[in-house]
């Protein structure tokens, strides 16, 4: 990787690649580089008085040392000051330690002191060799992230001559500062790097001290900046401006059984502005299951369409795609709209025509990541629609884009999030939020059971089927091997058949071939079918409005994101629905606290804030989806209000001091803003 715009660090070869391996490149890098810890080596403490529990610092002369073999090699070394006597004992050591620890010689050690058999003990403190008298620091010794190989001492003077030399020049205007009321940057720094004796290490270590705010203010809003900036530059690409020409959009509502929730016409009305500036929509359309965003997307598609231009529909997997396609069709079709078709199943006749309908006159094109490869040309493409946006990599999405001159983009995803994670990793879109679902659904209940009556579960999918219903057999998860994940789909299919003659039991997995998942989903969603069981490929967007039973065994090895999923497949019609959750004890504490979650919620986005909570940020959203790099001192959590204000404030500094925002952003992403780019 290549630093740009700072200068590199004055190290030898040696230290700078270990430097590089924590992401410490040039001199700018090591300012922001900030303690996990401190040791307040600015006091001395009496041994008689040094069993704390707390690690201290004891000066002290030594006695005595000596190298025992017994119970293992080590060097023990006996010493004392005025109020008492200690041992120090060291299982690895150089000869130059063990010299500088010879009887006589007068030494600072620092650790934890614990009263052993033999009196008072401290094992492998940090010490060295001090003068009667000698000055005690005049900061905390700070503790820093580090890597193999890489002293604490040395980051220590890297750290302490940028302080001295570097700059530190503030980025936040005055008046800015004094609104937010956060210390200044310099001061603050200085503050975390060095702090003074008798600084509480409680607020440091908890990092609510004002200066560790400031500095986790400075770290979001630099991602704030750059995510806007990003934002703002799409912005000035000109895009086609989508002006409807015909009522195809109200053509396809008068057809449909249903009227649009309030939440689906905000959306709706939200979208058909941004189509018709001229330059790209970046939305993120954000609903939980079932919201209903695929007729937002389809109307969005007919702006489009209506404009002359082409949409194009990306789902993740073949079976969601072909549901798509087949409603889309279904929707669109008999108002004479061309629908084409682009998967990886296709054989190559049906492939080249669907290929060259899409670089003619097709108005919609549905599909799977065949959409965007090489080979696949768009005639006109206007409207690029994403559904699950989060299966998919920036690559891919990207991909899609440049399948058309700056297209508008719309992207959709029931993952729902909470609201300053949706503010700190989508500052880059614009977000609109489902928040209503259509009426009628009827409440899905959720039963946890134990594995021990899935007899019960059996009875009661009878039962189910008995009133003309259908449900979906979920196998468990396993994750380290897809093999046995598909032998435990096939037992789970064998064993249920012999459990339920008399119905009709079905099998979809992962490993099928798409055109036989295809047949095995058709086969379901006609009602020919009435058990499916199925690996977590029906995880996404399948609607069968008749099953009315999700059984998912194994519960406890699933993530709480996917179990709202799959609950989400029923409950779509009007009948009453449950989900019935089996689980094998024991159960570790994560995963009671996910079935307990899962088991008292029903709305995502209540869902996703407990998970997020229990899982923190990074694993939620993953850094490689969003490309942003994690937060290293912001927690999004514990630090919502911080991320609030940095939104506002990117927004000004952007505006009115462009130079201290591009200063702010080399200050703290550096080298690293390449990556986000991306
Ligand atoms: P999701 O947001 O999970 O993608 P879908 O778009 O698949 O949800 O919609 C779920 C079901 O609800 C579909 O059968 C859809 O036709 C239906 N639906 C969507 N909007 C409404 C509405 N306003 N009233 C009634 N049913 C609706
Ligand atoms: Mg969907």
């Amino acid at each position: 990787m290549t630093v740009t715009g700072a200068a590199p660090i004055r190290a030898s070869e040696a230290l700078r690649k270990k430097l590089a391996k924590i992401g410490l490149h040039c001199e700018a890098d090591l300012l922001v580089h900030l303690p996990l810890r401190y040791e307040d080596e600015t006091r001395i403490t009496p041994v008689a008085r040094a069993a704390t529990g707390q690690p201290v610092q004891v000066e002290v002369v030594v006695r005595h040392s000596e190298t025992q073999f017994r119970p293992r090699r080590q060097l023990v070394v006996h010493a004392g000051d005025e109020s008492g006597e200690i041992t120090l004992r060291f299982f690895s050591f150089y000869p130059s330690q063990q010299a500088a620890l010879a009887a006589g010689a007068r030494i600072r050690a620092f650790g934890e002191v614990r009263g052993g058999f033999f009196g008072a003990e401290m094992v492998h403190p940090r010490f060295h060799k001090v003068l009667e008298g000698e000055a005690l620091p005049e900061a905390m010794t700070p503790v820093y992230p580090s890597t193999a190989g890489l002293a604490n001492s040395a980051l220590q003077k890297l750290i302490a001559r940028a302080l001295a030399e570097g700059d530190l020049s503030e980025t936040l205007p005055e008046a800015l500062r004094d609104e937010l009321r956060l210390p200044g940057l310099a001061r603050s720094l200085r503050f975390l790097h060095m702090p003074p004796p008798g600084t509480p290490l409680e607020t440091l270590h908890v990092r609510n001290h004002p200066a560790w705010r400031r500095v986790k203010f400075d770290e979001v809003l630099a991602q704030q900046l750059s995510l806007r900036r990003a934002y703002l530059a799409r912005r000035e690409q000109g895009a086609p401006v989508l002006v409807a020409r015909d009522n195809l959009g109200a053509r396809l509502l008068d057809s449909l059984p249903f009227g649009l929730t309030g939440a689906q016409l905000r959306a709706m009305a939200e979208i058909a502005a941004d189509l018709a500036q001229p330059y790209p929509m970046q939305r993120l359309l954000q609903g939980d299951v079932g919201a209903g965003k695929t007729i937002v997307a389809a109307l969005a598609a007919c702006q489009a369409i209506s404009a002359g231009w082409q949409a194009a529909f990306m789902a993740p997997t073949e079976i969601l795609a072909e549901q798509h396609y087949l409603k889309l069709s279904a929707w669109l079709a008999p108002l004479g709209v061309k629908v084409a078709w682009l998967s990886g199943s296709l054989r190559s006749r049906a492939k080249r025509e669907q290929l060259a309908a899409t670089a003619a006159d097709a108005q919609l094109i549905v599909g799977t990541h065949a959409l965007i490869q090489d080979g696949v040309d768009f005639a006109r493409l206007g409207l690029a629609i994403v559904d699950e946006q989060h299966r998919f990599g920036v690559a891919q999405r990207l991909a899609l884009r440049k399948k058309g001159n700056n297209p508008h983009q719309l992207m959709m995803s029931a993952t729902p999030i909470p609201r300053t994670l949706a503010m700190s990793y989508y500052a880059d879109l614009d977000v609109t939020v489902l928040d209503e679902l259509p009426p009628g659904r009827t409440p899905i209940r959720t039963r946890l059971v134990a594995d021990n009556r899935r007899d019960d579960v059996i009875g009661f999918v009878r039962k189910q089927v008995d009133e003309g219903r259908q449900a979906y057999w979920v196998c468990p998860l396993i994750e380290e091997s897809e093999a046995l994940q598909l032998q435990t789909a096939e037992e789970t299919y064998a064993r249920l058949a012999e459990e339920l003659p008399e119905l009709r039991i079905g099998l979809v997995h992962g490993r099928m071939k798409a055109d036989e998942k295809q047949t095995a989903m058709a086969a379901f969603a006609a009602g020919e079918i009435d058990v499916l069981v199925a690996t977590t490929v029906i995880e996404v967007g399948v609607d069968v409005p008749n099953a009315s039973l999700m059984v998912i065994e194994h519960a406890e090895r699933f993530g709480l994101s996917q179990l709202h999923q799959l609950r989400g497949r029923v409950g779509r019609g009007s009948y009453d629905s449950s989900c019935v959750l089996i689980y094998a004890g024991p159960l570790g504490e994560t995963a009671r606290q996910r079935l307990k979650i899962i088991y008292e919620n029903t709305d995502g986005f209540e869902i996703a804030r407990q998970d997020l909570r229990l899982r923190g940020p990074g694993e939620f959203v993953g850094s490689r989806q969003s490309g942003v790099p994690l937060l290293r001192y912001a927690d999004l959590e514990m630090d919502a209000d911080l991320v609030e204000m940095a939104r506002g404030c990117a927004e000004s500094l952007l505006r009115d001091a462009p130079e201290l925002a591009e200063k702010h952003l080399a200050r703290w992403l550096g080298s690293r803003e390449e990556l986000l780019k991306s």
